[in-house]
């Protein structure tokens, strides 16, 4: 019988993983008496094998959709069937399929494939892979942050530095101190909240946070025309001699408003394959001067808001405009290094508002920034812009993507997954058939997907989401868990390994 420690990462070399083997189980102690005496049923009743079985093949997925019916695969050519699978073979008569969701709080298990593919989409515009050509990487790319103005004073974290040295008598309008000699770690619960709640204006965070997406528009818009004019075009013939890429992600910093990064790249002019080498003449450095140009010229002028006009909104003065390159060069002072940045970005797009575990969200700051998106939602009237604020109070207010990206910036992460899913199938043939698994890569993956000669035909009926016992999804986490640690002990042992 499989013992429950076995099953987690089942299959791989190890390679003195100190989290494998009978001296580590696996961790259920947040598991329920019930999850435990399920889990005792399923040793005993000896299907744990099974069930550890299709808990491997979705990923230990926490709660995977579950089908029934049946699907062939049919020569396109001739009509031939070429094979056929049903969920009557699985040993539970259901068909287990992976959740997907991309937030961690859902299912580690999925949200994982979501970061990793995120990372691979941002790697492969910076170095290039995954069908895109290694020559990007000769292209301008710049990392960008674009922050949000000030609403009024917060608690800093300065390294070490004191947060807001002022002369201890001086008070606000509120007869509050506006100093604070506190030298802040990060992580303290202060950072990010006002000096002064009354001073600070709510209305106009939240306001800005509402039309940040737009914001981010006029940028790339006015970008086009900053570059455009600096290469000695009109705008509207900007694409005759270069374009712009971009990946961008919006993260929440402390005090609660989103602030962008972003890998901007400058191509030239659209080729057959979409990417073409930088145009003369333009150095990574030039173009983070065009972005810090375009960016302080960004301005929007927002309705007023249930009788509150904050007037134009612009991005903080603070922009943050750095030069990358493809390879590591071993200065301080270098630029930044590509793969470290898409690792940065990769991990900033899996983590939504509604993610964060961050004790802040419980804060009076977030209640009050909360408490007066409802307050404005509740003044709206017909045919407001404001109407749906209401509905993105869980958001703060924000209702743009976490992660986009430009049409021609990468691979798309639809067809990494496509990629993935036909790897999955016919690694499963190869299983069924006994025959070898072939090596592939990823181009001979999507020029399969180009030359697919076959057609899938099925039906196949909802029957319902999640493991059936509170035993299986606790094993299930626990065993995605594991996974996880072994995949950073991997990462980690790469990396400390010199390579020769
Ligand atoms: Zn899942
Ligand atoms: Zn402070
Ligand atoms: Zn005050």
């Amino acid at each position: 019988m499989t013992r429950p420690e076995a099953m987690s990462t089942a299959g791989t070399s190890h390679g003195g993983f100190p989290g494998y083997g009978d001296a580590s189980p696996l961790d259920l102690d947040h598991a329920g008496a019930s999850a435990r005496r399920g889990m005792v049923d399923r040793l005993l009743g000896g299907t744990f094998e099974a069930w550890s079985d299709a808990a491997a093949r979705v990923g230990h997925c926490a709660q995977p959709i579950k089908l029934v019916g049946s699907s062939s695969r049919v020569e396109r050519a001739t009509g031939e069937v070429v094979s056929s699978y049903s969920s009557t073979q699985e040993p539970f008569g259901v068909t287990y399929v992976r959740c997907g969701n991309r937030r961690a709080s859902v299912c580690p298990a999925c949200s994982r494939i979501y970061a990793r593919d995120t990372f691979e989409m941002i790697r492969a515009g910076v170095v290039g892979g995954k069908s895109v050509p290694e020559r990007v990487s000769g292209n301008p790319l710049v990392f960008l942050t674009l922050t949000a103005p000030s609403f009024g004073p917060v608690h800093t974290a300065k390294g070490g530095q004191r947060c807001r040295p002022r002369d201890g008598h001086e008070v606000c309008e509120h007869g509050r101190s506006v100093a604070c000699w506190q030298a802040h770690e990060s992580d303290d619960l202060d950072v990010g909240t006002p000096i002064c709640p009354d001073c600070y204006d709510y209305t106009a965070h939240v306001i800005w946070q509402w039309w940040a997406p737009e914001l981010w528009r006029r940028f790339t818009i006015t970008t086009r025309r900053v570059v455009a004019r600096a290469m000695g075009v009109p705008a509207s013939r900007l694409r005759e001699v270069a374009t712009l890429q971009y990946a961008k992600v919006a993260e929440y910093q402390a005090r609660g408003v989103v602030h962008f990064h972003a890998l901007v790249r400058l191509d030239g002019p659209k080729t057959a394959d979409g990417y073409a080498p930088g145009p003369e003449g333009v150095s990574a450095g030039v173009l983070a001067g065009m972005l810090e140009d375009a960016a302080g010229r960004v301005g929007f002028d927002a309705p007023p808001c249930a009788g509150h006009d904050v007037g134009r909104l612009r991005f903080g003065a603070q922009v943050d405009a750095r030069s990358v390159t493809a390879t590591r060069v071993d200065d301080p002072d270098a630029p930044l290094v590509g793969e470290q940045v898409a690792g940065y970005l990769a991990k900033y797009a899996t983590k939504a508002a509604s993610d964060t575990t961050d004790p802040r969200r419980a804060s009076g700051h977030y209640r009050r920034l909360r408490a007066t998106i409802d307050d404005l939602a509740a003044h709206r009237w017909p045919e407001d812009e404001y109407e749906l604020l209401g509905k993105w109070t869980h958001m703060l207010g924000f209702r743009g993507h976490f992660s986009s990206k430009s049409r021609c910036y990468s691979i798309t992460l639809g067809a990494l997954r496509r990629a993935r899913q036909r790897w999955q199938r016919i690694a499963a043939d190869s299983g069924r058939d006994g025959r070898e698994m072939p090596v592939l890569d990823f181009a001979d993956l999507m020029a399969d997907e180009e030359e697919e000669t076959t057609l899938v035909v099925g039906s196949w009926t909802y029957v319902g989401t999640g493991w059936d016992t509170d035993a299986d999804t606790a094993l299930a986490l626990a065993a995605a868990d594991r996974a996880r640690a072994y995949d950073q002990w991997r990462a980690e042992k790469a990396r400390t390994t010199p390579k020769r």
